[in-house]
């Protein structure tokens, strides 16, 4: 028996600020594994597009090549991994198994069958927290066994907690020796000798690959994301602002986003927290206090993944406790595949609907708009329905994060009941947002030669200006699925209904002033 470790990556596809591989290379005896394991639902697999699914092949590809300059790879393995690691102890006598915390609750009884595996063959099983900037128990420790309901408490509850750790040094690669899985591995279990293809893995492209934002996964490109990130980041600062993404969104421009990258772990959350705030630092050196603001974004992602860690039902309406039970109604002829597939007529929304399925990424402003179109502003449907769709082609969805919001925008929870019809029209947020309406035209082809005055209200357009347009609606392009300032008013009066209800209703998680709504909605016109 030769002893050795186990790194497995489940998130955090990354060498920097890796407690989890310190932790593996502490473990000298034998040699040190790191794998990657394909049981159908790691790291967001069980419902996945293709471009998510690139993404993560892409990561993965990274951390492999990253792996070979040092002699080594990434172990690739399709099986169950209690069985893959049990196998590892009987060839090698493996001794230690780290892991990242992954903190949401859909991924207990993947963790609980490793953990109960290690234990009964005397495996020391070690989980780190940095995927998060707090422990999400630690956070709910001390608010006194709850989470904390508002975003204020929550920022008050980390407050007293004290600063989020900074990253790890990174680990020292050279002179590991890497294992090597036996031949009878490859009889056992599917083994990868490269990385596979998405369609090695079932998943296929569903239309022609045009996209026009290329997001690449993996640590490499995510660093240098950053530093881009931060070049805006410093600009920002020096102009006494904050919050880059925030002030006027651009929509058409290569996003600066690092969602992608923080949900799979290829930036650690902490050195981009510690990154913005010492830039900060250094930009203003002590005249400006740095304040929560600047990283405040960061603060909503641990917000709601701490808010789900004691809830398996965060996901649904069912049982979940947190989750108002607005009567929504079921889907009516294909409205729901209008909204899917980018077909409602609304130009805005269709925009970004087909953006999502493109690329794979929409900005927060859009992902508000086309959210509460399918819920409370336009179609009254369940978030559910949205929530299943943004699962499976967001490349940063995240099953806590992405039903949190959900929850937010359809004010199911975490917020007071808004007066729909304000928050996000699919007309006249478009107008605001890309007022020439080049966005609609990048991603709604038929709508290309739709003049400007009519292009977030195609069917407004008089007969002979679609004939020029080489549009005709109901023919070229649809018409309205539904007339959304009638169904706006209908679905204000059944918010106001339940405003009045909840106001006897005991206290539920809510936004802790207006202008945290307008903050979360980006509503700063
Ligand atoms: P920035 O504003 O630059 O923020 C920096 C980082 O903070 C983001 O990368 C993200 O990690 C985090 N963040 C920002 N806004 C939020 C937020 N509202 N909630 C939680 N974390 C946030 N984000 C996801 O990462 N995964 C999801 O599955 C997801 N689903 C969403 C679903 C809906 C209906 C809505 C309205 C929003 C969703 N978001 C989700 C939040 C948000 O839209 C994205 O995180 C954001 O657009 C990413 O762009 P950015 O990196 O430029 O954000
Ligand atoms: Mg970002």
């Amino acid at each position: 028996m030769l002893g050795g470790s186990v790194l497995w990556f489940r998130h955090g596809l990354r060498l920097h600020d890796n407690p989890s591989l310190h932790s593996a290379l502490e473990e000298t005896s034998g040699p040190f594994f790191p794998i990657f394991i394909f049981d159908g639902e790691t790291a967001g697999t069980k419902v996945v597009g293709y471009n998510r699914m690139r993404y993560l092949l892409e990561a993965l590809d990274d951390l492999d090549k990253q792996f070979k300059k040092y002699g080594g790879r990434l172990l690739l393995v399709k099986g169950k991994p209690s069985a893959v690691f049990r196998r590892l102890w009987e060839e090698f006598g493996i001794r230690k198994l780290c892991f990242e915390q992954d903190c949401e609750p859909v991924w207990r009884p993947r963790d609980e069958s490793v953990k109960t595996a290690c234990r009964e063959i005397g495996v020391t099983c070690r989980e780190h927290v940095s995927h998060t900037l707090w422990e999400p128990d630690t956070v709910i420790k001390a608010n006194g066994g709850i989470p904390p309901l508002t975003y204020q408490m929550f920022l008050h509850t980390v407050a007293t907690i004290g600063d989020p750790p900074r990253p790890v040094d990174n680990a020292k690669l050279r002179g590991i020796k890497f294992g090597t899985l036996p031949l009878c591995f490859y009889e056992e279990f599917t083994v990868y000798d490269k990385v596979p293809n998405p369609e090695d893995l079932g998943v296929f492209l569903e239309n022609e690959d045009i996209r026009m934002i290329r997001w690449v996964g993996g640590e490499t490109a995510a660093l240098k994301q950053m530093q881009h990130r931060l070049a805006v980041e410093y600009e920002t600062f020096c102009r006494g602002s904050y919050l880059p993404t925030h002030g006027s969104p651009d929509l058409l421009g290569p996003p600066i986003s690092l969602s992608p990258a923080l949900r799979f772990g290829c930036l650690s959350v902490r050195k981009f927290y510690w990154s913005l705030q010492d830039l900060f630092q250094q930009v203003h050196q002590g005249s400006l206090c740095s304040t929560q603001y600047i990283t405040g974004q960061l603060i909503w992602r641990e917000y709601f993944y701490t808010m789900s860690v004691n809830n398996p039902h965060y996901g649904q309406m069912t049982d979940n406790p947190i989750c108002l039970d607005i009567p929504w109604k079921s889907p009516e002829g294909d409205e729901l595949e209008r909204w899917a597939s980018g077909r409602t007529g609304f130009p805005f929304v269709d925009a970004a609907m087909r953006q999502l399925r493109l690329e794979g990424w929409l900005h927060h402003a859009v992902r508000n708009t086309v959210a509460s179109f399918l819920t409370r502003g336009t179609l009254w449907l369940s978030w559910e329905h949205g929530l299943a769709h943004f699962l499976k082609y967001l490349l940063d969805a995240d099953w806590s994060v992405c039903a949190g919001n959900w929850m937010w925008v359809s004010s199911s929870a975490f917020e007071a009941l808004l007066d729909s019809g304000e928050c996000a029209c699919p007309v006249r947020l478009g107008q605001r947002l890309d007022p020439s309406g080049e966005y609609v035209r990048r991603y709604v082809p038929e709508l290309a030669r739709v003049p400007t005055e009519y292009i977030y209200e195609p069917w407004k357009a008089p007969l002979d200006v679609q004939e020029r347009a080489n549009c005709i609606i109901g023919k070229d392009y649809p018409a309205p699925v539904v007339n959304h300032i009638v169904a706006a008013q209908r679905n204000r009066n059944a918010m106001e209904e339940l405003r009045m209800l909840l106001e006897k209703a005991p206290p539920h998680c809510c936004p802790s002033s207006e202008d945290e709504i307008r903050q979360f909605m980006w509503l700063n016109e």
